[in-house]
């Protein structure tokens, strides 16, 4: 048996997924809580306090945020801002001495994610990254049925994920945002690859899609495709753009097929294999995903969406830029 206490989870960053996802996701979670916020802006502050019944105590910002140690309410560290200052803020987290969620991607580059997770292994805390795919029921039908060979080996992976984004943002802007659609959509399609072959990919090759509106996509892709080549002989052939939707995850085995479309979405997917429709209730994934990392927390063991798996995805995009600045070499 363990600690029966909610523990309380404090969000850095209210920005759309806090607002929208993360906020409404703890009031459902069993083992865990909103009980503090840190923004920049006194406005949510006041605002998220009064919706969310938040002690004056618990409310703080970017500069007060080290008087965080000192508050025992606050289990967990939700970092949940552009990506480029992810490593900053999850370092300074793990000094308060609070266990820590980083949102995907973990970082804008490998060494910032080494020195978040050494930064986590000093404090003695745990770090896990904002996967809620791996709590979703679609999702892990499709690991079972890729790694459990339940329709044969995986030949082929077909995996798309892309949005049309219009307006400026931090995700247009290469310096906070660490890239393009690879970085924001892409991830997922690496995670897919990896999360129903089971297996680490060998090689990668990449090119970026032309840029059809370069006014917006000054210092980001505007799409980029790439194959990742798995030991074993399996392929995924994968996409992300900011120019067109796309929400596929489609597997090719040796005695059937199975996929999900959409796939990535946070309710509403759909899923389909060779032998009929899949058919599983509709969770909210970051529930699912804020409460396995309470439990982890509780338990004192690794969460299985860890900092080492957020790099390994890291360093998989890094050499899928690579081999796109090269048009197109192969990269091991
Ligand atoms: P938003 O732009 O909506 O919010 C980001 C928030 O970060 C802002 O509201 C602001 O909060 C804070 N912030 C601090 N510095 C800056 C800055 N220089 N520029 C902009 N914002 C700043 O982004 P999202 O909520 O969509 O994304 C945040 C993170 O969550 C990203 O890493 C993204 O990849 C990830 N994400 C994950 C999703 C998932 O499904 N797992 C879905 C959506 C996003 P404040 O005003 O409170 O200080």
């Amino acid at each position: 048996t363990y600690d029966q206490r909610k523990l309380g989870v404090a969000l850095v960053g209210l920005g759309r997924y806090s607002e929208g996802q993360l906020g409404p996701a703890l009031k459902e979670t069993q083992h865990c809580y909103l009980a503090g916020v840190v923004s920049s802006s006194e406005e949510k502050r006041k605002r998220w306090q009064a919706q969310y019944d938040l002690p004056g105590s618990n409310l703080y910002n970017y500069d007060t945020f080290e008087s965080m140690a000192a508050n025992p309410a606050i289990d967990i560290v939700y970092v949940v801002l552009p990506n480029a200052l992810h490593a900053e803020y999850v370092v300074r987290a793990a000094r308060t001495g609070k266990h820590v969620i980083c949102e995907k991607p973990m970082a804008t580059s490998v060494e910032e994610c080494q020195r978040m997770i050494r930064a986590c292994q000093e404090a003695g805390v745990l770090l896990s990254i904002g996967y809620r795919l791996h709590f979703d029921p679609f999702n892990k039908e499709m690991m079972h049925l890729g790694q459990d060979q339940v329709f044969g080996n995986v030949k082929r992976i077909i995996a798309d994920d892309s949005m049309t984004l219009e307006k400026e943002e931090w995700r247009l802007d290469g310096a906070l945002a660490g890239g393009g659609p690879l970085m924001n959509n892409g991830v997922y399609c690496v995670q897919a690859a990896l999360f129903v072959t089971g297996e680490l990919p060998v090689a990668v090759r990449a090119e970026f899609s032309p840029k059809t509106k370069p006014d917006l996509f000054r210092t980001v892709e505007e799409g980029i495709q790439w194959e990742m080549e798995f030991a074993s002989g399996k392929k995924a052939l994968c996409e992300s753009s900011y120019s067109k939707d796309g929400n596929l995850l489609r597997v090719t085995a040796e005695r059937g097929w199975f996929e999900l479309n959409p796939a990535y979405e946070y309710k509403g997917l759909k899923g389909q294999t060779s032998e009929g429709p899949m058919e599983f209730p509709t969770i909210r994934q970051q529930a699912a995903q804020l409460d396995d990392f309470a439990l982890c927390v509780k338990r004192g063991v690794t969460s299985r969406v860890s900092g080492e798996m957020g790099m390994r995805d890291v360093e998989i995009m890094m050499a899928i830029y690579e081999s796109a600045r090269k048009g197109g070499e192969r990269v091991t």
